[in-house]
């Protein structure tokens, strides 16, 4: 009789709410293919592990609408039931049709595609895609990198299984540190924050606000060190969705205009940035890395908790738990949103473009400002020496 094992603590460890209607693994105790499976809105800790034996099982597992196998996945937004396979080519359709609309390759000229890649299951996928859709292009090279942060703990594990799946999948693998940037590691930014905010009431507390500065100029750093055309990252639907949510809260139009994925370059000397996993749904990113048995790194950030993404993490996944959906409205206003800057951009209305961008006098790095946001948050630290 085949076992049906709950790994629902195992995945209510990644997430501060599942709200996931219908989602499971299947464990068979011969097979290395795992099933979960719950129902209704689970919040951390409020679920157990069991175990559940064939029929005496209170659990039916429902059948794929697209054939006979047992389900993995219920796409509430879309009323389809899916097995891994059928979720898999639904998955692979998607990231495919995507890059076809954010990816243009000049005819017989080579395009390096940098791929950031941090050991977590987004990443993994779309370096597994990339590879899967574009390694046989001889005008295609492949190249991935991850930014060390310097967090004890965490990344140290992550890069192994980063590296793990570039030798896997046959890609080259770069890397670069904060220190290697002139940029404190984080768990010293962490150490120095409380003396800096007394010193500076207006200094930003949190953690993140530094990381994310300093690791979109790592980023750039390595696309730049390979002569990267296009930088790819693994934004899945929840963080697009999160990441709009956020940027109407705070009132920020210039955020949501400059939202990825790009056409061109955004910025002088800056590769365009392309999201190709864009509209795909977390759970299902996660489904698709275990049915590819990618090597996944699944511990959170000690640093996440309390960032205001972690708040429009939550308030999303209970938005599409109430309207399932709602994920996929966000974006699409995104989108028209941006569509509408190129109508008037394209009519010649746009009466106060954002300014220029320009070398840093301090790095050289391009900014917009006097300085680049990097250098005053590295200031701001410096000045707990003082
Ligand atoms: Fe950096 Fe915050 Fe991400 Fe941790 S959660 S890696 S501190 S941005």
């Amino acid at each position: 009789m085949s076992v049906f094992l709950c790994y629902l603590v195992e995945l209510a460890k990644e997430s501060t709410s599942l709200n996931w209607s219908l989602l499971y693994s299947v464990f068979s105790s011969n097979q290395n293919n795992v099933m979960v499976f719950t129902r209704g809105c689970l919040k951390k800790g409020e679920v157990s592990p069991c175990v559940m034996t064939g029929e005496s099982s209170a659990f039916t597992v429902p059948q794929c609408d697209a054939c006979e196998h047992p389900a993995v996945v219920e796409q509430a937004y879309s009323g389809r039931i899916l097995c891994s396979k059928h979720l898999a080519k639904s998955v692979r359709k998607k990231i495919s049709k995507e890059l076809r609309l954010q990816l243009t390759l000049p005819k017989g000229q080579k395009t390096t595609i940098f791929v950031a890649i941090s050991g977590g299951k987004d990443s993994a996928v779309l370096l597994d895609s990339l590879v899967d859709l574009l390694g046989e292009n001889p005008d295609v090279r492949i190249v991935a990198g991850t930014v060390d942060e310097g967090i004890e703990g965490y990344r140290p594990p992550s890069i192994i299984c980063a590296q793990e799946l570039c030798d896997k999948l046959g890609v080259e693998y770069i890397r670069v540190s904060y220190p290697e940037l002139s940029f404190h590691e984080m768990d010293e930014v962490v150490r120095r924050l409380p003396m800096v905010a007394k010193k500076n009431s207006s200094a930003p507390r949190l953690a993140c606000s530094y990381c994310g500065v300093f690791r979109r100029q790592g980023i750039n750093h390595l696309a730049a060190s390979v002569g990267a055309d296009v930088i790819a990252l693994g934004h899945n639907l929840d963080d697009m969705a999160q990441t709009v949510l956020m940027n109407m809260s705070n009132g920020d139009l210039e955020r949501t205009l400059r939202l990825a994925p790009h056409s061109a370059s955004l910025v002088e000397g800056l590769a365009p940035r392309i999201v190709p996993l864009r509209w795909v749904p977390e759970q299902e990113v996660h489904l698709y890395a275990l049915h590819r048995e990618l090597p996944l790194h699944h511990e959170e950030c000690p640093n996440a908790k309390g960032a205001l993404r972690w708040r429009h993490r939550d308030l999303v996944a209970q938005m599409e738990a109430d309207t399932p959906g709602t994920r996929h409205s966000l974006l699409h206003m995104a989108d028209q949103i941006k569509g509408l800057r190129d109508e008037v951009e394209q009519l010649g209305g746009r009466k106060n473009p954002p300014a220029p961008a320009k070398a840093c006098p301090s790095c050289g790095n391009v900014t917009s400002g006097e300085q680049c946001k990097a250098c005053d948050m590295r200031q701001l630290l410096r000045s707990e020496e003082e």
